[in-house]
């Protein structure tokens, strides 16, 4: 690479000859046509080589073609350039007195990226990011624009596509009326008061809820409630509201967080736990996260406390969050309501993997899948087992890309290639 490119933890330096940054839709679309081997790097958020075009490869970002953002007030929905990040997005949308009904942790992470890899927010009733797509517009192998919508039998294969399809260069998203929300942060709550039903009181208690744990004790440090103001909160007897404002990753200043005790504020700068000017999480950190089925939510929590001491060292902070079932096959949280357990690690790769491993056999018996932008050495035979739809989704990437022009390793090792 003439010019050394990574992705936002440092881990990953990609090792395509260029970063291509065409400046229109003809320019995106000739390079396209003219290569045998693309990939598109979104906002690099992700912390694997998701976005890895490889030796020879062209690697793509669309950060240079016109950010569009076309609200249509009437439809209730937004076409949003492939390039655009949620902040812009939100502040945009929000000007239209419209809203999106969910967010990741942070709003610095692309859309085209961020849906790509089934990335989610949290709620019982909050499907992932990829949800609220509407209609996909790619730039395939060929050059050509595909259009696809809901009613496309293909459609279930083309959001979370990882990036295997083509160039998203649009996606039109479903709004809804702009809300308010207020966030309320409360501190441990032990992890013995957890069955089945309390755990649903508890993530049921606001329209998001964010429990975290350093796994140094048998429970949860902070909890984390965002309530819509059109909606109840509903408390439970189990952990004490916070005395002062919190960061979830422990020694942060939570000045880089969104407002709390309670304060009303426009959806965008609450759903999201970090704001959009300052840096999210802790900034130096690896990242992984399994999604499983959320039945299984306080199993999966005492397994997980069975390995708290091999855990808690090389950990900043654990997020237990739950996202509802979609049906976008290469989802994780594909056809069942799901808790997302995450981990934010500290950057040592060695150190961590080790820890990653423990994690996925304590997880293996309940048919963890990771998250696709995050850390994981499961087995690709092994995801694969876990994806009632993966041959549905390797027959339309066959279909859209029969010489495999948006196959990276990656994609090629998990379709078994
Ligand atoms: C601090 C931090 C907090 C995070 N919080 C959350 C969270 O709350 N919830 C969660 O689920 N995840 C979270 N993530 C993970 C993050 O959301 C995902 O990694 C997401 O994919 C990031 O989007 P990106 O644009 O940066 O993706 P990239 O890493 O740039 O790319 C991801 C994939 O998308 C593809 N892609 C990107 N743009 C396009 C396009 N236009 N067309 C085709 N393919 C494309 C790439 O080829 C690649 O395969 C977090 C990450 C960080 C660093």
């Amino acid at each position: 690479m003439t010019e050394t490119v990574t992705n936002w933890a440092g881990n990953i330096t990609y090792t395509a000859e260029e970063l291509h940054r065409p400046r229109t839709l003809d320019a995106l679309r000739a390079l396209v046509a003219e290569s045998s081997r693309v990939r598109v790097l979104g906002s690099g958020h992700s912390f694997n080589e998701i976005a890895e075009a490889g030796e020879g490869g062209v690697l793509l970002s669309l950060g240079a073609l016109p950010p569009r953002i076309d609200v249509d007030t009437a439809a209730r929905t937004v076409r949003v350039g492939g390039g655009v990040r949620y902040a812009e997005l939100a502040r945009r949308v929000h000007a239209h007195g419209l809203a999106l009904p969910n967010m990741a942790s942070l709003p610095h992470i692309s859309v085209a990226g961020s849906v790509a890899t089934g990335t989610h927010g949290s709620g019982v009733a909050n499907g992932s990011l990829a949800s609220v797509v509407r209609e996909v517009e790619m730039v395939t192998a060929t050059g050509d624009t595909e259009r696809t919508s809901r009613d496309d039998a293909r459609f279930g294969g083309v959001v979370t596509a990882l990036g295997a399809l083509g160039v998203v260069t649009a996606l039109t998203l479903e709004l809804e009326p702009a809300y308010e929300v207020e966030q309320h942060v409360f501190t441990e709550l032990p992890l013995d008061v957890l069955d089945a039903g309390t755990f649903e009181t508890v993530m049921a208690a606001a329209y998001s809820v964010s429990l975290f744990t350093d796994w140094r004790a048998p429970g949860f440090r902070q909890v984390w409630l965002k309530r819509r103001t059109d909606q109840p909160l509903r408390p439970f007897p189990w952990a004490a509201p916070a005395t002062e404002k919190m960061h979830p990753v422990p020694g942060m200043p939570a000045v880089n967080c969104t407002e709390q005790f309670g304060v009303p504020g426009p959806w965008h700068e609450r759903l999201p736990h970090f704001r959009a000017e300052f840096t999210p999480s802790s900034g130096a950190e690896l990242q992984s996260e399994y999604l499983l089925p959320r039945r299984f939510a306080v199993d999966v929590l005492h397994a997980l406390d069975g390995i708290r001491e091999t855990v808690a060292p090389v950990l900043q902070t654990c997020e237990v969050r739950t996202v509802a079932a979609d049906d976008q096959w290469l989802s994780p949280s594909h056809g069942r309501d799901t808790v997302a357990v995450h981990f934010t690690w500290f950057e040592d790769t060695r150190a961590v993997l080790p820890v990653v491993r423990r994690v996925e056999e304590a997880l293996a018996p309940f048919g963890a899948r990771p998250h696709w932008g995050k850390v994981f050495t499961t087995p690709a035979a092994e995801l694969r087992a876990r994806y009632p739809r993966l041959d549905d989704f390797r027959a339309l990437a066959r279909s859209l890309d029969p010489a495999g022009t948006f196959a990276n390793a990656f994609v090629r090792d998990l379709l078994g290639d």
